[in-house]
């Protein structure tokens, strides 16, 4: 916590998040881009020490696909973190370079990859991250994609609303914490990674829910209704209601139709209802989809291991694909 802020020339806002405002900044004395996210403590809480204990944590998180965090400035009631820049979130870069927002098969599994390497380096040092959405992964035009705002839900609670009037997205949240569960594990994050990757092929959310309860049902019509027999413990959920109105799982390529089948069968692994069944980022890296990205660096005399450790390997089916088997 050594910067001064008068060190960073502060620059256009690049956009007003769930606790803070983002500033465009550059480092007066190197000329670097930055990115300055200024967090108003409440006045009468004073500051939050666990939230600075958890962004202190963020600063040792070192890794190419996680965004880098420079410093940390405490002022009185202020908090200013410094970001490494980069030039667009993930929901610009649909805009902008998106066919009506969808991304090429090739960008899509490219950003997918290195979405899961990130999230991995993060569960590994057992940090959540909570809030995955494509607003919160920035790129650049190296075709880099880093994830922004690890540890802020952390320190600071999952979003419910905001202290302004903005509304805080529950798109990419699992279905386990849209029902109350309070055992949040990397799993959370595993589910919205799911998300973010049939909004790639797309263009557009998968379940753009409302409210927590349409949000929900949102997910059942695709996915199916849980019950007892699908999914053993959901009636003890918080906010489960036997009522809930009942659907059948559908074939998710009858939404995402250019979907090739592996990518498929990834998405299905992510897009577990039940949480302890979902891939896990380790198991997603290891998927065949991404067989050409795990090839590269393999000795050439070895391709046999590789493909048997590749054959050996199960991963959750969506009920009506447990027929297919891809690898
Ligand atoms: P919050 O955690 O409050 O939601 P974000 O970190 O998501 O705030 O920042 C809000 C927006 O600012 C992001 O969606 C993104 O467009 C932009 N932004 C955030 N960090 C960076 C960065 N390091 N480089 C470029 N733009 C950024
Ligand atoms: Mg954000």
């Amino acid at each position: 916590m050594s910067a001064q802020s008068s060190q960073f020339q502060q620059l256009e806002k690049l956009g007003e998040g769930t606790y803070a405002t983002v500033y465009k900044g550059r480092n007066r004395a190197t000329g670097t881009l930055v990115a300055l996210k200024e967090i108003n403590l409440d006045s009468e809480e004073g500051t939050p020490s666990t939230a600075i204990r958890e962004i202190s944590l963020m600063k040792d998180l070192k890794h190419p696909n996680i965004i880098n965090l420079y410093d940390v400035i405490h002022t009185e009631n202020k908090l200013t973190l410094v970001f490494e820049y980069l030039d667009r979130d993930l929901k610009k870069y649909m805009d902008i370079h998106g066919n009506n927002g969808a991304l090429e098969p090739a960008v899509v599994k490219s950003f997918m990859y290195q979405l899961l390497k990130g999230i991995d380096f993060c569960h590994q040092n057992r940090v959540l991250h909570r809030d995955l959405k494509p607003q919160n992964l920035l790129t650049n035009s190296k075709g880099e994609l880093k994830i922004g705002d690890f540890g802020l839900a952390r320190a600071f609670g999952i979003p419910v609303n905001t202290f302004s009037s903005e509304v805080v997205t529950l798109w990419y949240r699992a279905p386990d914490v849209l029902m109350g569960s309070r055992n949040y594990s990397t799993s959370i994050d595993m589910w919205s990674a799911g998300c973010i990757l049939a909004e790639m092929f797309i263009g557009r959310p998968l379940f753009p829910g409302s409210s927590n309860e349409d949000q929900l049902m949102k997910i059942f019509k695709v996915m199916g209704t849980p019950n007892e027999r699908t999914w053993p413990g959901v009636s003890r959920l918080p906010n489960y209601r036997p009522n809930f109105d009942v659907y059948i799982p559908q074939d998710l390529r009858s939404i995402i139709p250019n979907i090739d089948p592996l990518a498929l069968n990834l998405l299905n692994g992510l897009l577990q209802m039940k949480p302890e069944n979902r891939i896990s980022a380790s198991q997603a890296l290891q998927h065949p989809w991404f067989q050409e990205y795990n090839l590269q660096g393999v000795p050439q005399q070895q391709p046999d291991l590789q493909h048997q450790q590749q054959q050996q390997q199960t991963y959750p089916q969506h009920p009506q694909q447990q027929q297919q088997q891809y690898f």
